[in-house]
């Protein structure tokens, strides 16, 4: 499914302007003009001044930790956290990611995804949690595939004392997902919700395959090319047997009904889970308190920890996504 967030275009008008002026604050947004970058002070304005503080917190705790330690980065490298000294720069970055998150373009969740994969190499044991934020950044910018990959490594190689890091290359999206009525890959609420969402996103590039496209194209790279421009990196183009149903004019509803059965098992799955989620999702109009310094699985607090920075955006930001969610509330009310 393609990113619904702008790149490259201008924050106010949304018109293609090739990045023309980019805010001296955050740097992470464009206008195409500076009456535009004025007319959108009032709605830019306290985010982008919260990011560039916290940008400029990040760089003057790394002078201080290089100030203390000038090879920190040489000795420490991958059990950053764990040596005390690195932890103010470490609380910095989060919260510089967390302020990047919260703007709606492209550039800036690209910006946070950086700067969280570097927090992996930094802490390979992840100390901080920051593994959890990084399938719904990518689900926002539409690397979907890469989410998947993402979550599977983390549930399967990550338990088991994997020598390699975040090494598994194209995992089968479309694999069930279920097993025992629970979540096959479990882990925290934010990587359960992910997996939800890249089901749901993959439902939809299904559907969109079997309505917009003619079935039978000419050759492999042709049909490839159209199904990029239309659906983004879908996962759709990874699944060799799909593609060849396709090419050959069979019917690929059943690739649609077994993807929406498994969707059914894991709506069922979150929902027991935390009976709060999917009610506090479709409720939420994305202006939650404050993220909670302490949760308990299942509770209240959890969800607004899901939720917080890219949690509801990446719901939000997909279209169609929370009303699929208020659907499955109505059918599932007693
Ligand atoms: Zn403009
Ligand atoms: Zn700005």
């Amino acid at each position: 499914m393609l990113s619904s967030l702008p790149e490259g275009l201008c924050l106010y008008c949304k018109t293609p302007q090739h990045r023309v002026f980019l805010c001296a604050g955050c740097k992470v947004s464009y206008y195409c003009s500076r009456v535009h970058q004025r007319a959108d002070k009032p709605d830019h304005e306290a985010q982008c001044v919260r990011t560039r503080n916290a940008r400029n917190k990040m760089r003057r705790e790394k002078v201080r930790l290089l100030r203390e330690d000038p090879n920190v980065f040489e000795m420490s490298m991958g059990v950053f956290w764990g040596d005390h000294d690195t932890r103010p720069y470490m609380q910095a970055r989060a919260r510089y990611i967390e302020d990047l998150s919260q703007l709606k373009t492209q550039e800036a969740v690209e910006a946070a995804l950086e700067l969280a994969f570097e927090n992996l190499e930094l802490s390979k044991n992840d100390n901080m949690g920051t593994r959890d934020l990084i399938p719904a950044l990518l689900i926002r910018v539409g690397r979907d595939q890469e989410a998947y990959n993402f979550i599977k490594w983390w549930q399967t190689n990550g338990r088991n004392g994997a020598t390699t890091y975040l090494d598994l290359p194209d995992q089968d999206v479309f694999e069930d997902m279920t097993m025992n009525d629970g979540l096959r890959l479990g882990g925290s609420l934010d990587f359960q919700s992910a997996l939800v969402l890249l089901k749901y996103r993959l439902a939809e590039d299904l559907f969109a395959l079997k309505h917009n496209f003619a079935e039978g194209a000419e050759d492999r790279d042709e049909l490839l090319d159209a199904i990029e421009e239309d659906l983004g990196p879908s996962p759709v183009i990874n699944n060799q047997a799909l593609l060849r149903d396709f090419e050959e004019g069979r019917d690929i509803q059943p690739y649609i009904s077994a993807t929406g059965n498994q969707l059914d098992v894991m709506f069922d799955a979150v929902q027991r889970r935390n009976r709060h989620f999917w009610a506090a999702l479709v409720d939420s109009d994305g202006d939650l308190d404050s993220l909670p310094e302490w949760f308990a699985p299942g509770n209240e607090l959890e969800v607004t920890a899901t939720l917080w920075q890219s949690g509801y955006a990446a719901w939000e930001e997909t279209p169609g996504a929370l009303d699929f969610i208020r659907g499955m509330l109505n059918s599932s009310a007693p």
